[in-house]
């Protein structure tokens, strides 16, 4: 069976104990790779080794041109082995390999592009004064990044913190999800075939309670935390981080709504809903799950929307031709099919879905759901879509606000006046209209309430990823 180590120190290694444990195929729900368990020991290692490289290494040191062509030439082999990393991506996790080789592999190339150049070439404030004082501001690189990501989007994510902290001269601790480590242990070997010197992107696995996560969040020598995960486990990183005064970056759980207005361009707007709650089977921090219809329209889009999520195709997530693939793991199986005990105590009535073989749940619709169904508050995250009539835009935007996430909406209308107002009036660091899931990394990109603390993506990512030091000097 394969084995993913650790990468501390350039070196790929065993955990100090010998412990491992088995990554699971949602498809074969086997083992297909035992896996190092990180854990305090492994943790400091990798924390000292990041420590040093940023102390005493070149990595920091570098001229921006120099750590592009570096973060460049990753982005190739990213490019190059897209095969390799589809392939554990969907192996780790079970999301259909299609998307893996169209969409997650090309943008963790280019998160690695985006801010190379965006570090080389984004200007510094200068402040030049009568008084005889010039004041600019240095981006200073913070020092030792933790980095801890969850399983929906392994690769993606992974490199949507790494690159960044990389560009800006940091060293970095990555401790990827527990479900999903292979890609991670990739990056960084091929991070060291790019030329990156040892001990700048080390990667600890392990699991997150009384382990590697724990460990890494908790560590005295870190200076930066950015996590991706859930709320309730963002409370607790960031308790982490309080006591020992670490800035952090939190991008949590979501339960967006999504309102489709009866002047919207109605093929259009299932086309886009369908993708918005059934790729990567619902499991998207960002997903629709809640829609609301105007009444006009409510009957025709439903009956449009069940007619598109009978048609996709659920199987094999190997397969080229699959559109949604198993759960990740058993236990994430676990807490979506309870759900639907949920749905039906709750009296929603399911048009279509339901569970299938294995880990597999159906492209799901419900109608019917009362407001305040734990099935329509909490965040389900699989392919379960609550589809909801209102009758004004005032009603729309309460109910889409009626929630303590704040990650992102999306509403669709053929009003241009709607489209600005209701997308001013909606909560959420993001809000699409008439489309969804189309990123710019010059971007805010995060969330409010339980969605989270603050921004990442451009110059958010330099501020979290940098210390801004001001320089005053006397010209006069
Ligand atoms: P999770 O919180 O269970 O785990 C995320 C990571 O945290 C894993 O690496 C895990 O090992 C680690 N961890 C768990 N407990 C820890 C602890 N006590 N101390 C330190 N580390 C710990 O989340 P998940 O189930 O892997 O991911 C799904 C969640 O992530 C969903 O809520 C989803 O909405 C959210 N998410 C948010 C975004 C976003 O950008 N806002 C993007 C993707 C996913």
């Amino acid at each position: 069976m394969p084995f993913i180590p650790h990468v501390i120190a350039g070196r790929e290694v065993e955990s100090l104990d010998s412990n491992r444990f088995p990554t699971i195929n949602p498809w074969t729900r086997q083992p297909w790779a035992e896996v190092a368990l990180g854990s305090q020991a492994d943790v400091n290692a990798a924390v000292n080794a990041a420590r040093q490289a940023f102390d005493q290494g070149s990595w920091p040191r570098m001229g921006f041109q120099e750590r592009g062509r570096i973060l460049h030439r990753l982005a190739d082999l990213i490019e190059k082995n897209s095969e390799e990393f589809s392939r554990t991506d969907t192996l780790d996790m079970g999301k259909p390999i299609s998307d893996m080789r169209s969409k997650d592999v090309p943008r963790a190339a280019s998160n690695f592009r985006f801010f190379a150049d965006h570090a080389r070439l984004t200007a510094a404030e200068s402040f030049p004064s009568d008084a005889g004082y010039h004041v600019y501001t240095r981006y200073e690189p913070a020092g030792v990044v933790a980095a801890i990501t969850p399983w929906n989007f392994p690769l993606m994510l992974e490199t949507w913190k790494v690159a960044p902290a990389l560009a800006w001269g940091n060293t970095v601790v990555l401790k990827p999800a527990e479900d999903t480590p292979s890609s991670a242990w990739l990056l960084a070997k091929y991070a060291l075939e790019a030329g990156m010197p040892p001990g700048v992107f080390n990667v600890v696995h392990g699991l997150g309670p009384d382990s590697a996560g724990q460990a890494l969040s908790e560590s005295p020598d870190i200076d930066r935390i950015t996590f991706t995960g859930e709320s309730a486990t963002g409370r607790i990183i960031a308790r982490a981080a309080a006591s020992n005064l670490v800035p952090v970056s939190l991008e949590l759980g979501g339960k967006g709504a999504n309102l489709v207005f009866a002047d919207a361009d109605l093929a259009l707007a299932v086309e886009w809903s369908i993708k918005a709650i059934f790729n990567n089977a619902g499991q998207v921090c960002l997903a629709g799950s809640r829609l609301y219809v105007q009444k006009l329209v409510f009957d025709r889009f439903v009956s449009e929307f069940v007619t598109a999520a009978e048609k996709l195709r659920l199987g094999d997530p190997m397969l080229e031709t699959t559109q949604v693939g198993p759960l990740a793991s058993q236990q994430h199986f676990n807490k979506v099919s309870g759900y639907f005990d949920v749905i039906c105590r709750d009296g929603g009535s399911i048009l279509t879905g339901g569970i299938a073989d294995g880990w597999q749940v159906r492209p799901t619709v419900v109608v019917s759901l009362p407001e305040h169904s734990r099935a329509m508050c909490e965040e389900i995250f699989g392919p379960v879509a609550v589809i909801s009539p209102f009758e004004t835009e005032e009603e729309a935007v309460r109910l889409a606000n009626d929630t303590p996430y704040g990650l992102n909406a999306i509403l669709f209308t053929e009003s241009l006046r709607r489209g600005h107002r209701v997308s001013a009036a909606l909560k959420g660091g993001t809000v699409w209209v008439n489309c969804f899931f189309i990123r710019d990394l010059r971007a805010p990109f995060g969330g409010s309430g339980d969605s989270g603390i603050g921004r990442e993506g451009g110059t958010y990512s330099r501020e979290f990823f940098t210390e801004p030091k001001a320089v005053v000097m006397d010209v006069g």
